[in-house]
């Protein structure tokens, strides 16, 4: 099974509560890759410019990532810009410069068109489509989005939606694509439009999943040290998507397990700034932690009899 991410490889800056960085590696395909290469060989479409250390790219080959899809272009790489407040949730956007994503028109070489696991990133859904041409049977699509592309480029999303498996968005998102405050209502909605399976990614509340009358709910874990949400999404759907190509199953009990693997890689990222958590992160600890998250979940049937309440007089 090999698993093809296209999506941003970027040079980030970052302002949390905790501190300030600039220029560090991240991007959608970078965080998601890395997260999935603990499970599956993974193989990467993004593009960067002539400034991006090379350092970078030995760390994602490093992690047994296939780069030969990563091009090197003239001019600068993507970057964004974002600060975090006091309430980690909410990423706000300082600055988005496209640089040589911009003109970015992903090409898949001949050796990844047979990737039976896709991640199409958050990048514009015309790009979406376009890969979505270029590889000839997957087994599974996934597929991630955000607000900006659901309010510009909505008609498109939705074709996308009609040819994808599997929708990754947070709350927010999923409100906005459904135009519907309740997510339940929401998630159905977005299933509606094409998509056998959404997963809802609620930030330190957890991730929710729906399939036809599937509901699974996944906690976030309960993290004292939080440094940089960002990538937090990118990393859960790594997991996701490299556990699901490993185990080989695309059944409901895999589909349960790989979410909480999303739930754990996505938990060690936000530990550290940009992907410092990940690169020294070992197989042993995802094991722990995914223990730990069973342990977490675990509630033991009612052992008493609830009797009824008798009616006041
Ligand atoms: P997330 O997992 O949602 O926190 O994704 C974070 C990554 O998305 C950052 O490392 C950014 O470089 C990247 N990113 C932010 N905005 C965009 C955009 N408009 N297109 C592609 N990638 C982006």
């Amino acid at each position: 099974m090999a698993l093809l991410a296209v999506g941003s490889v970027a040079l980030d800056s970052l302002q949390t509560p905790f501190g300030v960085r600039e220029d560090v590696l991240g991007g959608s395909a970078t965080y998601f890759s890395t997260a999935a290469s603990f499970f599956a060989p993974v193989r990467v479409v993004a593009v960067v410019g002539e400034d991006f250390p090379q350092v970078h790219v030995d760390f994602l080959r490093g992690r047994g990532v296939d780069v030969s899809g990563l091009e090197r272009r003239a001019g600068r790489t993507f970057r964004w810009s974002g600060r975090y407040e006091f309430d980690l949730n909410q990423a706000h956007t300082l600055d988005t410069q496209l640089n040589v994503f911009a003109d970015f028109r992903p090409e898949l070489p001949e050796a990844f068109r047979d990737s039976s696991h896709v991640f199409l990133g958050n990048i514009d859904p015309e790009l979406q489509l376009r890969v979505l041409d270029q590889v000839r049977a997957p087994r599974i699509v996934a597929a991630d989005t955000m607000n900006f592309w659901i309010s510009s480029k909505r008609a498109t999303l939705l074709e996308v939606l009609r040819r994808v498996d599997l929708l990754f968005v947070n709350d927010a998102e999923a409100r906005q694509l459904a135009g519907e405050h309740n997510i339940v209502k929401a998630a159905r909605a977005i299933l509606a439009f094409g998509p056998r399976a959404v997963v809802v990614k609620r930030g330190e509340y957890g991730a929710l999943f729906f399939s036809g009358t599937e509901v699974f709910a996944s906690s976030a874990y309960p993290l004292a040290e939080l440094f940089d949400p960002t990538g937090a999404g990118d990393s859960f759907a790594g997991g996701f998507m490299g556990y699901l190509a490993r185990s080989g199953s695309l059944e409901i009990p895999a589909m349960r397990r790989a979410i909480v693997v999303g739930s754990v890689l996505a938990s060690y990222a936000v530990e550290r700034f940009s992907l410092d958590r990940l690169r020294d992160l070992g197989p042993h600890e995802i094991r722990a932690r995914y223990a730990e998250f069973r342990r977490l979940a675990h509630f033991d049937d009612l052992d008493v009899d609830v009797l009824p309440v008798a009616p006041r007089p």
